[in-house]
């Protein structure tokens, strides 16, 4: 059977198959593309990506190599179809859904743009967990990139782990770990090959996730199933996932962790030793790793009192901090040294500088006219900002600090104003709980050991 395009999508694009559709840096979109013989919904090319840069019949994405860039459709084809949509939606004065996946924000201008503005492109790409997390439908909150890829190495997840995840929600981990754990297809079903086995309690959820995971081939390797995991813990039809990892990104990790025993568990959830009606969801041979995904200090606290009183050691806490810097070059005079292989010359110096002290004589200016525009206008005027001086003697300035304009030196002078951007602001996002469990020490592993010793041969 066809291989799933996260794992091995081939040098091109093919029909049937997820590709991510790149229409700017940081715009992705998810396409699955088709192939049509004749006129599809009005569109004379067949299935088309409607978007605000231009429109992408399929037919020109299909059959090239990914990373490939594609120019928006120069012709005008389908024009009629789009025209008479156009119309219709004009009379409405509502939103109007795209041709197809593409664009779910299409009005009715953006609609027209995509007939006449077609000197846009976009790159077609494979699909990555990560660009998946970038463009999937969201249907809860996520976990991104940062946290997943530092999870997957913490719990060791590499090719053959199997990988107990709940709950499933939005698929975004899921995918991570699906490639994480792929070492080849399994041949027949009792073949131990990496699996993810993914929980979710809430139906049409469930149902999306199966929908999407057969829709990106990758029913082989993961697992769903439609289950409250607090109630009725992690067993596949009464078998053992034999997990060696384990992900819970739930509300109440700790109401789980009683079925991440060692020991048989009893339906309804109580533990009761060896008779119990339910097998260990854990490999009895091997140490297993959890990471439990909590926004709030309190879950913390609960899901580590559970863990110590269930036998989980080497128990820690962290919390990614992730940062994104931007590197650019900016252009300082004509006569740019970087263009000469870094090698200076006083002129490009003097160039620099005489730059320089006439961008700064025009900024003096602007803030002059701004200020003395300020004054004749609003002269009482307070600027809002937290710290004034307690008497109100002196005039609030810009940066807060309540110092005194002079004549001499205006205070934007004194230091510029700064805006940490959006990406740069630490985003708390959820603090993740590891711990490890080790194999039961039983009569059999003593043995084990014993025969090992003392060279542990
Ligand atoms: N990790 C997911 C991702 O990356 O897309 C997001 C998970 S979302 C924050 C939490 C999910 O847990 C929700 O979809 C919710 O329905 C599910 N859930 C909550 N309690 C559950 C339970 N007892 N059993 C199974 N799933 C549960």
């Amino acid at each position: 059977s066809k291989a799933s395009p996260f794992l091995e999508p081939g040098l091109k694009t093919s029909p049937n198959t997820l590709a991510i559709v790149s229409l700017s840096r940081d715009n992705f979109q998810p396409l699955t593309l088709k192939q049509s013989s004749g006129a599809v919904d009005g569109y004379a090319e067949g299935a088309t990506l409607n978007t605000r840069f231009g429109s992408f019949p399929h037919s020109t994405l299909l059959d090239i190599p990914w990373g490939s860039q594609v120019r928006a459709s120069v012709v005008d084809t389908g024009s009629r179809g789009r025209k008479r949509r156009r119309d219709e939606v004009e009379s409405q004065d509502t939103p109007v859904p795209s041709q197809d996946e593409g664009d779910d924000k299409a009005t009715p201008s953006s609609l027209a743009k995509a007939v006449v503005a077609s000197s846009g492109f976009a790159y077609i790409l494979r699909p990555t967990p990560e660009l998946w997390t970038s463009s999937l439908p969201h249907r809860t909150q996520v976990v991104y990139t940062p946290d997943y890829s530092y999870i997957l190495q913490r719990i060791r997840a590499r090719p053959g782990s199997r990988i107990i995840e709940a709950g499933a929600g939005s698929g975004s981990f899921t995918h991570a770990s699906a490639r994480a754990v792929y070492s080849g297809y399994p041949r027949n079903a009792a073949d131990k090959k990496g699996k993810v086995f993914s929980f979710e309690f809430h139906e049409p959820r469930y149902e999306k996730m199966q929908e999407e995971i057969k829709n990106h081939l990758l029913q082989d390797i993961v697992h769903i199933t439609h289950r409250d995991v607090y109630r009725d813990g992690f067993s596949i039809d009464g078998k053992s996932p034999e997990a060696t990892a384990v992900f819970l990104d739930l509300p109440a990790p700790w109401e789980a962790l009683h079925h991440l025993s060692r020991r048989k568990i009893q339906e309804g959830g109580k533990e009761v030793g060896n008779d119990g009606s339910r097998e260990s969801p854990l490999d009895p041979k091997q140490s297993v790793h959890i990471c439990t995904f909590s926004p709030c200090i309190e879950q913390v606290t609960r899901t580590v009192t559970e863990m110590r009183t269930l036998g989980w050691t080497d128990i820690d806490m962290v919390e990614i901090a992730h940062k994104r810097f931007t590197v650019m070059r900016e252009r300082v005079g004509a006569n740019l040294p970087s263009e000469r292989g870094f090698n200076p010359t006083p002129g490009d110096v003097n160039e620099a500088v005489r730059k320089l002290k006439s961008d700064i004589g025009r900024t003096l200016d602007f803030h002059k006219a701004q200020q003395s525009r300020l004054d004749s206008e609003a002269p009482d005027c307070k600027m809002d900002v937290d710290e004034q001086a307690p008497n109100g003697s002196s005039k609030p300035t810009p940066n807060g600090n309540g110092a005194t304009e002079t004549a001499e030196e205006p205070t934007f002078l004194q230091g510029r104003i700064v805006h940490r951007t959006e990406t740069e602001l630490k985003t708390h996002t959820s603090y993740l709980v590891f711990g490890i469990l080790p194999p039961e020490w039983n009569e059999e592993a003593e043995a084990v050991a014993l025969a090992k010793w003392p060279c542990g041969q």
